[in-house]
């Protein structure tokens, strides 16, 4: 493409972003990748999951001529994205299995009219040997590969259909390619390119970082009570809570709900209906909680998920670092807090062992415990082990927060030990505890453990620090623990440096038991306030057109796009444009009556003694609306004319529709310009003497008004 070309449709590109989709700029990585597939060539793209990877094709879908093809694997999620671009005035359609004859055909009748400009398609209809043929009668402008790690037998989500997609690039060599993932480690990447036959693609590799997550783990005890302060803070919020257990799920919720928290179960017991019901229910904003297995999530893209809590520690840091990555999507501040204790590691280790490759497994469980028990930074340990390297500390979790606090822990660890050698290495942790704290328990005493030396040497610790302590010594390998003799404690060679005061031994405070995870909100001020007061009504107000219209919530209008409603308070259609995320075609079905809601709102707070900004104007411009006169709100007020004439031109000039003519008649307003061009002034009282007292001061301030839209206008065009 030559080079003037090339400028014209990036020109176009950013065009489209505003139109379309409302945006004001690309993300990063965002331009460049678009301008490659505008340049005709191949793309791989790297990016986690909110990284905004539908843009990429979608923008150039819609510069470039013909049809783009999306291929995604995930029925649920083509109709999802479908409605999202619809709802965008993007004329877009879906072909796969969960239409009938009727359906389809009308799909194929918006392509042979050139209607559509994005299909996405399911890789079984695509490849039949019809509607290849089909295909070569149009004009392809992009062939875009979703969730393209399915190509690849090493990926976790493995689709053999993917494999027949390298035809595409012998049946279009012409039409670039653009596959798209959110997980790829460099086999699969390296498969991706080769199987789609891509032509020498630019691979663009985001970073997985994802800041707007918050990282939490705590220590698994009282979880309920902790949920139960997690949710108290983030009312009226979306969220997932993972369990480990079926059984898990349906009595988390009851609990929940016992305390009138509305909240659902999913698992992969339940019968399909049932379970498509509680993720309907949560994408429509009707469920906020959900307590699920891992069954739960692939194929929902809602996009205002505002935190996930593990209940249970997951069995690896990919799974871990998918089921958090389904919060804030929007790319909003949202939180992530798991669980962890002892308990939960030696179930996923029995499961471990049980599975088909038990090292492999065990071997990425003890990455994930490394990673619950991390003294550092955690986002560094969770990206390192995505082979990234942050470069500094993240200040977002709970490391960061509340760096640890080291302690000379050598005596500590020296009654532990002491203890271990003298039960002959055959009692687990928590018999190890209950004889350092002399709990007198019953099979302790039996035993005979009352008599060892140590027995009571830690009774000034309470239990929980000794699970702690005892653990931080497992990880730096001062003792050993026997999975397959009842999980007994063991010395190791290090142990005994210790015990013979050859060794010191370091280790930190144990958190302490507070609430995890307070919601961001500071004291919140009066103008904090007035935001979410308004978010909320803007939020309850978005659910009841999206009820109607048939659309979950966040596709009329995504959280970050009402949240800077909130903030701006757009009155006009003017300024509602400005807002990321209103395009035309929202601008034009939803835009006027947001500004209702934000109008009636402001207007509200102002009756309530609220000082904002601009809402004397705007209470002006609601009474003229009623219908009342000038003088019945100068009156009714206690305002002078004259300040209400001002108020006039405010309105006018912030872009209301106000129709200065009728306060000012058209020769008025003519001997007015005239006295501007021939004075070369728009100065009130020069234009007052010029005119000689035959116009208002108030008039001439309108004319004034007029003669400046003029000069806007004209400017514009
Ligand atoms: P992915 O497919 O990579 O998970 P999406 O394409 O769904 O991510 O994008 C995530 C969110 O970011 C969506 O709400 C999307 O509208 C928004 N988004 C994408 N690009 C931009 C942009 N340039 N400016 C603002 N928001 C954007
Ligand atoms: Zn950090």
């Amino acid at each position: 493409m030559a080079e003037a070309n090339l400028n014209n449709s990036k020109l176009k590109a950013q065009k489209v972003l505003k139109q379309y989709f409302g945006y004001d700029s690309f993300r990063p990585q965002q331009a460049e990748i678009i301008e490659t597939v505008l340049k005709g060539r191949d793309a791989l793209v790297l990016m986690p999951t909110g990284g905004g990877k539908s843009v990429c094709f979608q923008v150039p879908a819609l510069v470039k001529e013909g049809i783009a093809l999306v291929v995604s694997p995930l029925i649920a999620l083509m109709k999802d994205q479908v409605e999202g671009l619809k709802a965008n005035g993007v004329p877009a359609a879906f072909l796969n299995s969960s239409q009938n004859d009727n359906e389809q055909l009308r799909v194929f009748e918006a392509m042979r009219t050139r209607e559509l400009k994005l299909l996405y398609i399911s890789p079984e209809k695509l490849l039949t040997q019809q509607f290849l043929s089909f295909l070569q009668s149009l004009q392809i402008s992009l062939i875009a590969i979703d969730e393209a790690h399915c190509i690849s037998a090493w990926g976790h989500d493995f689709r053999p259909e993917y494999t027949q997609l390298m035809q595409l690039k012998r049946l279009f060599p012409q039409v670039p390619v653009i596959a798209l993932t959110a997980t790829a480690d460099k086999l699969t990447r390296r498969d991706i390119e080769q199987q789609l036959l891509l032509h020498k693609p630019r691979r663009f590799i985001a970073s997985f970082d994802r800041p707007n997550l918050s990282l939490h783990v705590i220590q698994g005890r009282k979880r309920l009570d902790s949920i139960l302060r997690f949710i108290e803070l983030r009312p009226q919020t979306s969220g997932i809570i993972y369990c480990l257990s079926r059984k898990g799920t349906e009595s988390l919720a009851s609990s929940l709900q016992e305390k009138g928290i509305p909240a659902a179960f999913y698992h992969a017991g339940l019968s399909a209906n049932a379970r498509s019901r509680v993720q309907q229910d949560f994408i429509n904003d009707k469920v906020p909680i959900i307590c699920a297995t891992i069954a739960f999530g692939m194929g929902i893209d809602k996009s205002n998920v505002r935190w996930v809590i593990h209940y249970n520690m997951p069995k690896n840091i990919e799974g871990y670092y998918q089921e958090i990555g389904r919060a804030g999507r929007d790319s909003l501040p949202s939180d992530t807090l798991m669980f962890y204790n002892f308990g939960d590691v030696i179930k996923l280790r029995s499961f471990a062992q049980e599975s088909g490759q038990p090292e492999l497994q065990l071997a990425k469980l003890d990455r994930m415990q490394q990673y619950a028990e991390a003294k550092i930074c955690r986002r560094r340990v969770l990206l390192a082990y995505f082979g990234e390297d942050l470069g500094r500390d993240c200040g977002n979790c709970d490391v960061c927060k509340n760096p640890p606090k080291y302690v000379d822990g050598t005596i500590i660890a020296q009654k532990a030990l002491s203890a271990i050698y003298r039960m002959q290495e055959e009692v687990p942790i928590g018999t190890v505890i209950d004889v350092l704290r002399a709990s007198g328990k019953k099979e302790i005493l039996e035993k005979g453990y009352d008599k060892i030396k140590t027995y009571g040497a830690g009774v000034e610790i309470p239990f929980n620090d000794w699970q702690s302590y005892l653990m931080q010594m497992l990880n730096a390998g001062l003792i050993d623990i026997a999975y397959d003799e009842g999980n007994a404690l063991k010395l190791t060679a290090a142990s005994k440096e210790v015990l013979f005061n050859k060794r010191d031994v370091q280790l930190y405070q144990p958190q302490k038991a507070k609430t995890p995870v307070e919601a961001a909100s500071k004291p919140r001020s009066r103008r904090m306030e007035l935001i979410e007061g308004l978010f909320e009504q803007l939020r309850e107000l978005r659910k009841n057109l999206a009820a109607r219209a048939g659309i979950p919530p966040y596709l009329v209008f995504s959280d970050a796009t009402l949240q800077e409603m909130s903030a701006e308070r757009p009155t006009t259609e003017l300024a509602m444009r400005d807002i990321s995320g209103v395009g035309d075609a929202k601008l034009r079905q939803y835009g006027h009556i947001f500004i209702e809601e934000i109008i009636s709102y402001i207007l509200e707070e102002r009756a309530k003694g609220a000082n904002i900004k601009g809402s004397t104007q705007l209470l002006t411009f609601e009474m003229l609306r009623q219908g009342e006169s000038l003088q019945d709100i100068a009156r009714k007020r206690g305002l002078s004319a004259a300040s209400l004439y001002t108020h006039l031109v405010y309105l006018f000039e912030q872009g209301y529709p106000i129709d200065l003519y009728r306060y000012i008649n058209e020769e008025e307003a003519h001997a007015v310009e005239q006295a501007i061009y021939q004075s070369s002034s728009d100065n009130l009282t020069d234009l007052y003497e010029l005119l000689e007292g035959q116009i208002q001061y108030d008039k001439i301030r309108l004319g004034v008004a007029i003669w400046n839209g003029k000069q806007r206008e004209m400017k514009k065009s």
